[in-house]
């Protein structure tokens, strides 16, 4: 099996909030899409699925009803072919109320959600709205409902709050955290922002990458070169292979495969990636 450090947990970010079909027609809006991109994901060697929901005229919904739909859809999915996958679903969505923002939690049950421990402008267009109360909430809630809060860090700030939210107890420790870099607001995706946050990582946290756009190779190379336990890849994050070469999420995933092997690290199974985050398998 191998030394469990040593193993990458590939994540797959699916759709995100805002990538459309005009942008790239592989990206999956559908609860049939988005559930038999899962499936395939999960086959090319993604451990987790970090999962967002649109609505009928494809635009971004944190209607709770709209993630159980397409959450058992994909678990009904993936039960029929023998695929197991971790589901990671977001919380994040500024305009919408914040019950709406966690009303999937008690009802799905996932292994994993989405925490940002921060506000930001994003990319100079919406306020991407976390307020100290709603992450108060997020964290006592995921507690209670023992999810594992997957900490999206995308800016300088939020680190130091992390660290704040784990001392006044409302993120469990260790933490798991997932650096989203290169969004314009955040930190821009390279290696002077990672070396930046990786010496703040509280103690024995685990910790996976992403680059937005462009920076999404090059962040990926960094965090391989600094020993991540994690990549993440997906349509959210960034929707060509090369420039000009549009990209599905399996292509996307099979890549990170792929350069793992390069660099001498397994990739983590579903069941190994519970072990290194000490997830808890609820449904
Ligand atoms: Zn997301």
């Amino acid at each position: 099996m191998g030394n469990l450090k040593d193993k990458v947990i590939i994540t797959a970010a699916l759709c995100g909030a805002g990538t459309t079909k005009a942008q790239n027609p592989n990206v999956p809006i559908t609860p049939e899409e988005i559930a038999a991109d899962v499936v395939a994901c999960a086959k090319a060697g993604a451990a987790i699925v970090h999962l967002h929901v649109r609505d009928e005229n494809g635009v971004n919904s944190m209607e709770p009803s709209r993630f159980i739909e397409v959450v058992t859809l994909a678990r009904k999915a993936c039960e029929e072919v023998g695929v197991d996958v971790i589901f990671n679903c977001t919380t994040s969505g500024g305009k919408w109320p914040e019950e709406k923002r966690l009303g999937h939690l008690p009802e799905l049950l996932p292994e994993m959600c989405s925490c940002s421990p921060g506000t930001m402008n994003w990319s100079n267009s919406y306020v991407f709205l976390n307020t100290p109360q709603f992450i108060e909430k997020l964290g006592t809630l995921t507690q209670e409902l023992k999810i594992k809060p997957e900490i999206e860090i995308f800016d300088a700030g939020m680190m130091g709050n992390l660290n704040y939210y784990i001392k006044k107890g409302f993120i469990a420790e260790p933490p798991h955290v997932q650096f989203v870099l290169g969004v314009t607001g955040g930190m821009p995706g390279n290696i002077e922002s990672l070396s930046y946050l990786l010496p703040k990582l509280p103690e024995g946290a685990t910790w996976s990458i992403t680059g937005i756009g462009k920076s999404h190779m090059p962040m990926m190379l960094a965090g391989l070169s600094a020993g991540c336990n994690g990549l993440r890849v997906g349509l959210e994050d960034n929707i060509y292979m090369e420039k000009g070469v549009l990209a599905t999420n399996v292509s996307l995933v099979e890549r990170a495969v792929e350069l793992c092997k390069v660099v001498g690290r397994e990739i983590a199974t579903p069941a190994e990636a519970r072990e290194i985050l000490g997830l808890v398998k609820q449904k």
